[in-house]
């Protein structure tokens, strides 16, 4: 609720016209939803969508105030909920306030990766969330095969693969439809991240280089150094 009493409200999503719940009360219907889940279904993960992606909310109700502080609490609590009972929890975005309690998420892209791949670009994306938390934390990416092949920042980034990816509909959350690759093509693409990071996976990320405009490296705790070009759309590792 905002502060002029108005419930705040848009239909910018899937589903149509919505409203978001008090974070404030998210923790009471997270544990009376999965009480009951559990009495019929054994779950080893869960996904708890957007509480890692959008930004903290206040809340004017007289019944329930909340501040964003308070906010990042609650859905921090409903995480922790889920670990305390031995089910990894996971999100929308890796976000640093939730790295003590998240293990995985849908994604956490460059920006780039969200808009048409002939749009102008900011810079030189650099992998500043995986040189602190790569090796707490398993982050999935795009594997869209363009003109630029964005396996190679899977690989970059010492990731997980997507072997299909579906937003709703196209062109939301990066995705534009399909880039043409087999089933056969994109499991053959995903095993050479898995491979990969079967060698990096419990590593830290303790370098990122980049060498000219289209060459970066990344060197982890092991010793392992991947190379990339995205120019050439090639990789070697060292
Ligand atoms: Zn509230």
């Amino acid at each position: 609720q905002l502060e002029d009493g108005v419930v705040f409200e848009h239909a910018n999503w899937a589903g149509g016209r919505q409203n978001y719940l008090c974070a404030s009360l998210a923790p009471k219907y997270v544990k009376r939803n999965y009480t009951e889940i559990l009495k019929h279904i054994n779950l080893d993960c869960v996904y708890l969508d957007v509480f890692s992606c959008n930004e903290m909310d206040e809340c004017f109700n007289p019944e329930h105030l909340m501040t964003r502080k308070e906010c990042m609490e609650y859905r921090r609590a409903c995480f922790q909920y889920m670990i305390n009972r031995g089910i990894i929890p996971s999100s929308e975005e890796c976000s640093d306030w939730a790295m003590r309690e998240l293990v995985f998420s849908h994604y956490g892209p460059y920006e780039f990766m969200m808009k048409d791949e002939n749009e102008k670009r900011m810079g030189i994306p650099v992998p500043l969330f995986n040189l602190v938390y790569h090796d707490c934390f398993i982050l999935p990416w795009p594997m869209d095969q363009k003109n630029e092949d964005y396996m190679l920042y899977a690989l970059l980034n010492g990731g997980i693969p997507y072997v299909v990816r579906n937003a709703p509909y196209d062109n939301v959350d990066g995705n534009f439809g399909s880039d043409g690759l087999s089933i056969e093509d994109r499991i053959t693409r995903a095993n050479i991240v898995l491979d990969f990071y079967q060698k990096i996976k419990n590593e830290e990320m303790v370098e990122h280089k980049i060498i000219n405009d289209h060459v970066q490296q990344t060197t982890f705790s092991n010793n392992v150094t991947v190379e990339i070009n995205t120019k050439e759309n090639t990789y070697r590792i060292v």
